[in-house]
């Protein structure tokens, strides 16, 4: 399919004709390209980089028309990067499908018995077998590995950290020697130093984050995805934990300051990246929701657009519209830095040179 389009193309300001061929871009000229559309915003293809397809919503596992059909949903939404940050069955099979998003997997979670959600993870009865894992789930990813950094810990009551500082540095080293980053499930503020000074790429959640471990991570470089749109089942997750009630007034607490704490990472200078957590809690569709959360805890609307666009895309080493990258983007008719309504109807999603119908406002998935 040849196509020409003509609008604004994200983060630059300036208006520009982008032809695409072939599955890629090009600002030169394409023979018998039908113009898509002579104006509007063209921005790189969104990233969900905290996303579980293959975790169904309501909890379990879901089987290959369900995974397909969580993709297809972020697809139109507009979401055409997604960083699975564990699932538990194998979608590999998605990557032979060019109508589905690009899935970076982290492996399966990494945890240990009792401290995590029940079957997702992989349990080490021994955390010394950490380095191990980490190391073949390095393998079996692409470039990503995820470990539980800390769970509630029922014989404590509250959220505690699974590994010690010196097993979790030994395990990092493992994955950096593959190749691949690692990132981690961390609530409370226990787990956050060990983690950061043992060298961690991202954190995940990091609702635990304080003045003095936001320091650290900025100084590390280490990324934040704060996954605000998960962070407001907090409350419910307090309710529903009545035998445990320092951990529920824990997670209360971590929930009304979760948006001062964004705030403040990102004034440090934390590298910040949206990511729904959709997949058992949260429905798959939802990154608009999280760029505008985003835009509510201290990033402006531009910032939080791009921490769900080109920079995310850079992060994850993915092209933005480019010459010669592949044709994967959004096209909105408003700047969808200026309203949530704009981000909510995305005209065209074109994803490796095809054009697909944005979600349906009225019927959209939510
Ligand atoms: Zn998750």
């Amino acid at each position: 399919m040849r196509m020409h389009l003509r609008g604004t193309v994200l983060p630059g300001d300036e208006v520009q004709d982008l032809w695409v061929h072939d599955g890629v871009i090009s600002f030169e000229p394409v023979r018998g390209a039908e113009t898509l559309c002579d104006s509007g915003w063209i921005v790189p293809g969104l990233v969900d980089a905290h996303c579980h397809v293959g975790i169904r919503y309501g909890g379990g596992h879901e089987d290959r028309e369900g995974a397909v059909a969580q993709a297809e949903i972020e697809r139109e939404a507009g979401a055409l990067l997604l960083r699975d940050a564990g699932s538990p069955i194998d979608t590999r099979f998605i990557d032979d499908r060019p109508e589905l998003p690009e899935i970076i997997r982290a492996g399966r979670h990494i945890a240990r018995p009792k401290r995590y959600i029940r079957e997702l993870g992989i349990e080490l009865d021994d955390e010394r077998d950490l380095p191990d894992i980490v190391a073949e789930q390095a393998r079996f990813g692409d470039g990503w590995v995820k470990i539980v950094g800390d769970w509630i810990d029922r014989s404590v009551g509250d959220l505690a950290p699974l590994w010690s500082d010196a097993i979790l540095t030994e395990a990092i080293e493992a994955a950096h020697r593959e190749g691949a980053r690692v990132t981690a499930h961390v609530f409370g503020e226990d787990a956050l130093p060990g983690l950061i000074n043992a060298g961690i790429d991202c954190l995940e959640h990091g609702t635990g984050l304080t003045g003095d471990t936001i320091a650290i991570m900025a100084e590390h470089g280490t990324a934040l995805v704060p996954t605000l749109v998960n962070i407001d089942t907090f409350p419910d997750i307090a309710d529903s934990a009545t035998k445990f009630p320092v951990y529920a007034a824990h997670m209360r607490d971590l929930h009304r300051r979760v948006r001062d704490t964004v705030a403040d990472a990102h004034a440090a200078g934390v590298p910040i990246y949206t990511g729904t957590d959709a997949g058992g809690s949260i429905r798959h569709g939802r990154i608009a929701d999280e760029i505008e959360a985003l835009a509510g805890a201290g990033l402006s609307r531009h910032e939080a657009l791009a921490a769900s666009s080109w920079r995310a895309r850079e992060w994850l080493h993915r092209p933005g519209v480019e010459a010669g990258a592949p044709a994967d983007f959004v096209v909105y008719r408003t700047d969808p830095r200026e309203s949530r309504e704009a981000l909510d109807r995305p005209a065209y999603v074109v994803l490796r040179g095809q054009v697909y119908p944005g979600r349906d406002p009225v019927t959209g998935h939510r």
